[in-house]
């Protein structure tokens, strides 16, 4: 029976799509407040971000614009002031206690940037590995075989047997991000795990994490501040202010010579609020009130005053 083009769009609006729908991670108009002796401060000021599944995606940003307390907020171990956040099934904003232990022990997995407090110093790698295979009731027949799988994943398949002390930060970092994959997690959260490193050793760190994307089908999310690492990473999502500001995208060349090609793109949030880069600001004297035109194909914006056409003639600023 063929329905009526009313009754379907009374269906469609009955059930909008809910924004990010098909994503994996959705970060909608997220507000993280700190109140510490009086004093307020807005880390997240309604950062709206998306991220598919099966995805990695690098997040820049100056220090203190709210790249851990997002993370932080991603791994339930904070919770948002207000905005929505949504992993997989898992609403962040509004989990139970016994859910937010079970949401840590199988749908996220962190790394963090102190080498040293991403592992037990007295266990070997192979023991670190297996600690939260353990804890979650694995078999032991069952975990010697993952752990072996999970070094060899990171490029550590000879080190199990040496403890964090006998290992150099970057092998630390790999047996963090071995212990982080353990439990299958959809979601790998690493915040700035090079920062302690040289480059060459942070690029082996960076291995492990596209292995964990590619090879384990984990979705990834990295702080960096560490060009070659943001340089490798098809999305970089850049935060300013404690909202996301812009986006570099890059993908093979379609010239085919093997070449990366990257674009950045302004983000849009949900009202249509874009930010201007500051230097584009500057180059124009865009202050407070600027001209928007809807164009052919695109969207113009002019410095107030500026000579339009159709504009009313006002007098320029400074003209006698
Ligand atoms: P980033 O990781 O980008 O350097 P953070 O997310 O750590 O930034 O911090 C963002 C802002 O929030 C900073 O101004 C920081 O001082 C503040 N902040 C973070 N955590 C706390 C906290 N627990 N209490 C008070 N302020 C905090
Ligand atoms: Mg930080």
């Amino acid at each position: 029976m063929q329905r009526s083009i009313v009754e379907e769009l009374g269906e469609r609006l009955a059930a909008p799509e809910e924004f990010g729908e098909q994503a994996l991670v959705v970060c909608d108009a997220v507000v993280r407040i700190f109140r510490s002796g009086g004093v307020e401060v807005q880390a997240l000021q309604g950062l709206d971000l998306l991220v598919h599944a099966g995805e990695m995606v690098a997040v820049v940003g100056a220090s203190g614009s709210g790249k851990s307390t997002l993370l932080r907020i991603l791994s339930a171990a904070d919770a948002p002031s207000a905005g929505r956040v949504r992993v997989g099934r898992w609403d962040l904003g509004a989990l139970s206690a016994r859910d937010r232990v079970a949401y840590r022990r199988t749908v996220v997995g962190t790394v963090r940037q102190q080498t040293a407090r991403n592992l037990v110093p007295y266990l070997t790698a192979r023991q670190n590995v297996a600690l939260p295979l353990t804890l979650a009731g694995v078999p032991r027949r069952r975990r010697a075989g993952r752990v072996g799988e999970l070094l060899d994943l990171v490029g550590l398949a000879d080190a199990g047997g040496r403890r964090p002390g006998e290992l150099s930060g970057g092998e630390q970092q790999r047996v963090a991000i071995a212990v982080a994959l353990a439990n299958g997690p959809r979601l790998l959260l690493a915040d700035e795990p090079t920062g302690e490193l040289d480059t060459a050793t942070g690029q082996q760190v960076f291995d492990a994490l596209r292995a964990a994307q590619r090879d384990a089908g984990t979705t990834v999310v990295v702080v960096t501040h560490d060009p070659t690492v943001s340089g490798q990473v098809e999305r970089t999502v850049a935060i300013r202010d404690g909202r996301t500001s812009s986006e570099v995208l890059r993908r093979a060349d379609a010239g085919g010579e093997g070449g990366v090609v990257a674009e950045e793109y302004a983000v849009m949030d949900r009202a249509g609020r874009v930010q201007v880069p500051r230097e584009y600001r500057e180059a124009l004297d865009l202050t407070r009130r600027v001209r928007l035109a809807l164009e052919a194909d695109h969207v113009s914006v002019r410095p107030d005053g500026s000579g339009d056409a159709q504009a009313p003639r006002r007098r320029r600023h400074g003209a006698a």
